[in-house]
This record gives structure tokens, C-alpha cells and sequence, in this order.
């Protein structure tokens, strides 16, 4: 059975890359019928943090990527311990004392600091680092992704395996881990294949069968540097703050290194796992694109029932406009604003942001639209549309429009004169959905007292 692993450490959120790397084994094993496991590699005391921890096992959650067995490193130290007495006991490994650090010591010399032999009976809370002595030899890796790939591990210095302080060092404990948890794929970033021949002597001076290892090309930016937070957001946990769909970030991120062929670009997660397969992973670096990530989320907040987008919305608009309960406690209404903006809007927040005026008291009309749209006096004409809007059955679209055309055809004026300057008065925008359905779900009340404050103060802000 296909067993592969997602090791994040929690020593910073999980971000793009990281995600994009549990996406590709959590699919893999769902693809292959395998089962996909979460290792948390906290074995660095000082940097690893409970926050961190939290905001990866939610954004992992949130993207749906479940896990079958989860692991902490820092509960395993025993393990590691006696995998490494192992190696001393087998002439594989030597004690150093940490003053001697990185120094070499030629095999067989006794330099100060260094011990071949495991003292009898425990140590006295170790104060010696264990320390791998590597042999001379050329490692190859057959990668699922890369082929072939050799090593000299001539260029390879001894590797302390549990540091003075008691913790594994990220090399040890992972192939430790990866053996005993019986892994048998490694799929991880291309920034670990300079870690993977020391890994691979690892794995033979342990005994260990080999997995098959897979590195993933990096992601990049669009000016092909690596991915930064000083030029954009890289958690996944801000992606979701913004307003992304999970699944629209599960797709973008799956093309980050994958294509379902014929250049689709829009990936049905089911028929996906049906042909992923790790080695047909793309062997150039992704480049991350943040417009076509939005033209995937448009997407799927396009194809997502109303109801759920609402579900969605709500605390988010309450938390935004806070005075906006009433509006928001008619749920039908609501639903039908959202599904008015659902093909528009890339983001959730981009609805918060467009749709603002339905939801706030007062609005506030930027100088330059006052100048651009509002520069004329049009009180006679907003007086009569008001009058006519008052004087409809039905308020909905149709009946707004009729009411629109007559007044401008009775005024002998062309509706580009009034749209604009209604559209600025009622909204403080220039675009957005249709101008009659606008004024429909604004309401009669509220469009005419947008109306007459422009009347009545001539450009002012509203009440
Ligand atoms: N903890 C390592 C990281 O976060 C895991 C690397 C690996 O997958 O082996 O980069």
C-alpha cells in the first residue's frame, strides 16, 4: 500500500509551497488507494509554536486534505535515541562533545571530545552530541520526478544525528520516521535534494530500505524570485482571510505542478484523483499567478449554490457593517444580492467591498465621481424619478426600467445624461450589476432618500 507523509514544521504557517506539497501527496494517495499521513516535525523547541501548530492543522482542515495518522516528533525522542545507540554500537556513529562541533575527526583518533563507545548505564543527561561518521562513496536517487540524480558524499561532512541537547536533528529523525512509518513515497520540495543524499546514507547505514522519492520544482513569482510575504501573501490562512474559496485554492494549486492535459485549467477533484500520478508531475519550477488564481476563484464562487455563498457571507458582511443586521436578517433578499454579484466577484471580500452601499447607512461619494458625474444640477430630474419610482406597483427591475425610459424619454433627454448620476448618488460607485436591479434591492425607501439628500444638499454626503 502507498503510504506517503506531509511533514510541516511548525515554525511558521503553512504557506503556498508547503500546501501545494501536502496537496500532492494527500492526492496521490487518494489517487492510488494509499493513505496519506501528517508528521509534525516540532523537534525545534525554541522555534516551533502552538500558533503555528493551530494555523496548520486549520488551513489543512480547511483545504479538506485529511489525514489518516498523525505524529509529533517531539513524542518520539525515544526512538530516535535508540536507532542512534544502534549506529555507535555498530562503529557507525561516535559521541562528541559540542565544544568539538562541526571538527572531523579522522576515524580510529582519539581526539578530545570524541568516543566511540557508549558509556555504561546512562548517560548523565547527554551532554554530547551523536554524530554520524559518513563514508566516502557516491549516492545515487532514483527520483520519480527528476530521474536519476548522483551525489559525491566525498563532499559530505560527519552528521550530527541527536544534537547535545537531546533533539534529533532534522536528517536522523526524518528517516528514522520515514522507515518506521513504513513511507513509500517522499514527496517534498526540491529545496530538500540536498538533504536527500545525506538521507540516502542514512537509510544504508540504518538497514533501511529506501523510498521512493519525488522533489517537486519550486513555486516562483511572476519576476521568477521565490515566493516572498514582503511582495504578497503567503499563508494559506491569508488567502483564506481574503476571501478565497478552498477549493478554487486547491485547484490553482494543483496546477502548480500538474495539468490534467488538454490545457484545462479548471480541475474536477474527483476525476483528479482518478489519473494523478506523482511522476507526471511537472519537472520546471510553477509560477505562481495571482490573476489566474483569481480567474479560478471567480470560478468556483460562480458554480457554488447561493446558499452557500451566503452561508459564507453573512458573519463576514455583520462583522464588516456591523448595522447591517436588519438587511441581513431577511435572508431571501440577501441570497438574491449574492447570486446578483456571484459571477462577478473574484473573493468573497471583493462582495464586502462592491456590494457596500446595500449594507451601510450612509455612503460616501468620492470628490472626483461628485466632479465627474454629480457637477450638473439635476434635482428637477432626480424630483421626477423619485416621483415615478414611488408611484410603481411593483418595484422590481422591469418595472424600475420602465419608469427609467419614460422619464427620459419624456424629459427628451438621453438616459447616458441620468444613468451615470443616479448610479454615483445611489451607490458612490460607477460600476456594478444592472442599474435597475440595483435600485430593486436597494428598495424604494432607500434609493428615494439617496435621491433627495443629492437634492436637497446638493452633493453633500447623505444626511
Ligand atoms: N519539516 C520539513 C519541512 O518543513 C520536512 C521536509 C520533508 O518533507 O522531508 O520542510
Amino acid at each position: 500500500m502507498i503510504r506517503v507523509r506531509f511533514a510541516p514544521s511548525p515554525t511558521g504557517n503553512l504557506h503556498i509551497g508547503g500546501a501545494r506539497t501536502a496537496l500532492f501527496n494527500w492526492l496521490y494517495a487518494k489517487a492510488k488507494g494509499g493513505q496519506f499521513i501528517l508528521r509534525i516535525e516540532d523537534t525545534d523547541r525554541q522555534r516551533s509554536k502552538d500558533d503555528y501548530l493551530k494555523e496548520i492543522l486549520d488551513s489543512m482542515r480547511w483545504l479538506g486534505f485529511h489525514w489518516d495518522e498523525i505524529y509529533y516528533q517531539s513524542q518520539r525522542s525515544g526512538i530516535y535515541k535508540k536507532f542512534a545507540e544502534k549506529l555507535i554500537d555498530e562503529g557507525k556513529a561516535y559521541y562528541q562533545k559540542p565544544e568539538y562541533g562541526n571538527q572531523k575527526p579522522e576515524y580510529g583518533n582519539q581526539k578530545p571530545g570524541y568516543r566511540d563507545q557508549r558509556p555504561q548505564g546512562e548517560l548523565d543527561n547527554l551532554q554530547e552530541a551523536i554524530v554520524f561518521k559518513v563514508q566516502p562513496c557516491a549516492v545515487k536517487i532514483n527520483d520519480l520526478i527528476h530521474g536519476e540524480i548522483e551525489f559525491d558524499a566525498q563532499l559530505i561532512k560527519d552528521q550530527v544525528l541527536i544534537k547535545s541537547d537531546g533533539t534529533p536533528t532534522y536528517n536522523f529523525a526524518c528517516v528514522v520516521d520515514d522507515a518506521s512509518m513504513e513511507i513509500t513515497h517522499v514527496v517534498r520540495g526540491d529545496d530538500h535534494i540536498s538533504n536527500t543524499p545525506k538521507q540516502a546514507l542514512l537509510y544504508q547505514a540504518l538497514g533501511f530500505d529506501m523510498p521512493n522519492f519525488a522533489h517537486l520544482p519550486l513555486i516562483l513569482d511572476k519576476s521568477g524570485g521565490r515566493l516572498s510575504k514582503r511582495t504578497q501573501a503567503t499563508a494559506i490562512s491569508e488567502y483564506r482571510q481574503l476571501g478565497f474559496l478552498p477549493q478554487a485554492l486547491v485547484n490553482y494549486l494543483l496546477l502548480l505542478g500538474w495539468s490534467p492535459g488538454e490545457n484545462r485549467e479548471i480541475i474536477d477533484l474527483e476525476e483528479a484523483m482518478k489519473h494523478f500520478d506523482i511522476k507526471d508531475a511537472n519537472k520546471t519550477a510553477a509560477v505562481f499567478d495571482l490573476d489566474k488564481l483569481n480567474w479560478v476563484s471567480n470560478h468556483y464562487i460562480k458554480i457554488s449554490p447561493a446558499e452557500e455563498i451566503t452561508n459564507l457571507l453573512t458573519p463576514m458582511i455583520l462583522e464588516k457593517f456591523p448595522q447591517a443586521k436588519e438587511y441581513c436578517s431577511d435572508r431571501q433578499w440577501l441570497e438574491n444580492l449574492i447570486r446578483l454579484y456571484q459571477g462577478r466577484i473574484n473573493t468573497l471580500r471583493d462582495f464586502l467591498e462592491w456590494a457596500d452601499f446595500f449594507f451601510l447607512n450612509e455612503i460616501t461619494v468620492a470628490e472626483e465621481l461628485k466632479d465627474k458625474f454629480l457637477n450638473q444640477d439635476l434635482s428637477r430630474e432626480f424630483r421626477m424619478f423619485i416621483e415615478r419610482l414611488q408611484g410603481l406597483k411593483l418595484f422590481n427591475p422591469p418595472s424600475i426600467e420602465e419608469a427609467f425610459r419614460n422619464l427620459v424619454k419624456d424629459l427628451n433627454i438621453s438616459s447616458r445624461k441620468l444613468i451615470h448620476p443616479i448610479r454615483v448618488a445611489l451607490t458612490a460607485k460607477t460600476v456594478g450589476p444592472g442599474l435597475f436591479e440595483v435600485i430593486s434591492f436597494l428598495g424604494r425607501e432607500r434609493a428615494k432618500r439617496r435621491l433627495d439628500n443629492w437634492i436637497n444638499k446638493e452633493g453633500k454626503d447623505e444626511l
